[in-house]
């Protein structure tokens, strides 16, 4: 989605900036804090106040120019300075990750692979070497989640425990954390803010992703250093980021009714029985919530509407992950992106029946789904390790398309809401527009477009003179089935040649889809979030 490259080789007055802001459609993102006891909510202002020091955290990790470029652009009152300073906060950082990291601010490099991680003006192949030529233990901590490397004044490399390099603000965090330990009457809730303070400070993070994995508490704090995605060189070093976000208790419920359901759908997927799995295993365990506030690597760009974690083998190993599902960042999204493209993609018909419960009751499916169907081939390898690059793709697909067929059965058998079945297609059609305009080179537009391709070929959904797509009810619901037996067969045959080759044909964008894509343009990529129930903690505190 490179809209704005050409404008970026020069330096951008404020129509384009404002233009590039526009992409992000500011939105409330709030959660209700009524039903939490006033210590409770106490704590969850003093985790709020702990979570806006990973923004600065972050901004660092990202480049050592970040701060001095803030404190440059926040001293610039002119209408241009602002306009910069608003898309800086947006991006964390003067570059467009919508735009392949083109920067937006004159006189900035481009945007450096090896982020702050690593010693300034060092080569990628010196600090690979030395990372190489080290004792087991010790190329442990240099290559480790929680380290940077730097040089001693002669020269020499080495690493800096993050609870070192970055002791002011975990000091200061790990002091809210511990606050807000001492007002909560929830103990597993006071047991990983506890943790997680210890690890700011002593860098051993184990037991802290322990206490989280056990959390049990209607605050649901996320908070620490987590993904690796920052650093493009090595993908070791973990950047910055909290979701600090309370339990939806009626999604948490519909959750659990639909977890009941899995083997009756598993033992009527339309494959072979022979595939089947008469025995599932334990799910991994999923939580839905609304965010209070969210930040660092957390909050640039594309907002993050799930995650898995933790990333540590030795907790998932152990412990499995979680699923961490944010409803109230889905919702916004919806209405400001889904809607509206619906308005422009379907036809007037459909786009009355989008609605944002089918449209969130499928992710549901969609995440459990991702546990059913065939996950070994005939010659015993895994599925994903013998589809390798097909694998994510058509694993996206399978869990999406099968997702459908699993709640046409639910309708059916009277579990679900007959009307699902009249609002579930079309939200679906929606949603498959918003994942193939973020593109087709990754996993899940790509298997979006297969979809997409299918399901126009086999009549289930049809293409208006005006070009509009509408679901067409009397075939839908065969040839979802259809794809679904034909996904979950491929994988359990293993013939990665063959996937390639359906995705090669079919994971594409055709002509009609594309002249949807164009009308798109003026529709928002995604959501500009104002935490305002976080802002209500605040003036809490203040009174
Ligand atoms: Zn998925």
């Amino acid at each position: 989605m490179v809209l704005f490259a050409a404008l970026l080789a020069t330096a951008m007055d404020i129509a384009s900036l404002q233009k590039m802001a526009a992409r992000f459609a500011p939105v409330e993102v709030t959660a209700d804090l009524s039903g939490l006891a006033p210590q409770e909510r106490a704590a969850l202002a003093k985790i709020v106040e702990a979570a806006r020091l990973m923004d600065t955290l972050y901004l660092r990790q990202v480049w050592a120019g970040n701060h001095p470029l803030l404190l440059d652009l926040s001293q610039d009152a002119t209408p241009l300075g602002r306009a910069r300073l608003h898309l800086f906060l947006l991006y964390k950082g003067p570059w467009s990750s919508l735009d392949d990291d083109a920067p937006f601010i004159p006189g900035v490099p481009p945007r450096p692979d090896p982020a702050n991680f690593y010693p300034p003006g060092s080569a990628k192949e010196e600090i690979e070497a030395w990372q190489k030529s080290l004792a087991p233990h010790d190329r442990e901590l240099a290559t480790g989640f929680y380290t940077t490397l730097r040089r001693t004044p002669e020269g020499r490399l080495g690493w800096v425990p993050y609870s070192i390099e970055y002791q002011d603000q975990l000091g200061r965090a790990a002091e809210l954390l511990r606050e807000a330990a001492r007002l909560t009457r929830q103990p597993t809730l006071e047991r990983f803010l506890t943790a997680r303070a210890d690890a700011f400070l002593s860098n051993d993070y184990f037991q802290s992703d322990v206490a989280w994995m056990e959390l049990d508490s209607s605050i649901e704090p996320t908070i620490g250093p987590y993904e690796v995605y920052t650093d493009n060189w090595f993908n070791q070093k973990a950047a910055f980021e909290a979701f600090i976000t309370l339990i939806d208790g009626k999604e948490t419920a519909k959750l659990a009714r639909l977890s009941a359901e899995l083997q009756g759908i598993e033992d009527a997927l339309p494959i072979d029985p022979k595939l089947r799995n008469p025995k599932l295993g334990a799910l991994a365990p999923i939580k839905v919530v609304n965010e209070v506030f969210c930040s660092g690597d957390g909050n640039h760009g594309v907002q993050t509407a799930a995650y898995n974690l933790p990333n540590d083998e030795r907790i998932a190993r152990e412990r499995g992950t979680k699923r961490v599902m944010l409803k109230n960042v889905q919702e916004a999204k919806f209405r400001k992106t889904l809607v509206p493209i619906s308005q422009v993609a379907l036809s007037a018909a459909d786009r009355r029946q989008v609605s944002f419960d089918a449209f969130f009751t499928h992710i549901l499916m969609h995440e459990l789904m991702h546990g059913l169907g065939p996950h070994q081939t005939a010659e015993g390898a895994t599925v994903r390790k013998a589809m390798q690059e097909a694998g994510s793709a058509l694993e996206e697909a399978k869990a999406d398309i099968s997702g459908l067929f699993a709640l046409q059965l639910l309708v059916d058998k009277g579990a679900l809401d007959r009307s699902l079945e009249r609002t579930m297609y079309v939200s679906f059609l929606a949603s498959a527009f918003r994942s193939i305009r973020f593109g087709t080179n990754e996993a899940h537009g790509k298997g979006v477009a297969l979809q997409l391709n299918t399901l126009l070929d086999a009549g289930a959904v049809r293409v208006a003179p005006d070009g509009t797509l509408a679901v067409v009810p009397e075939r839908i619901r065969q040839a979802v089935a259809k794809l679904t037996g034909e996904i979950m067969t491929l994988q359990a045959s293993g013939d990665e040649e063959r996937a390639r080759e359906w995705l090669r044909k079919l994971g594409v964008v055709r002509p009609e889809v594309k002249r949807v894509l164009d009308k798109l343009a003026g529709v928002p990529v995604d959501i500009e979030p104002r935490f305002t129930a976080a802002d209500k903690l605040r003036s809490d505190e203040s009174r």
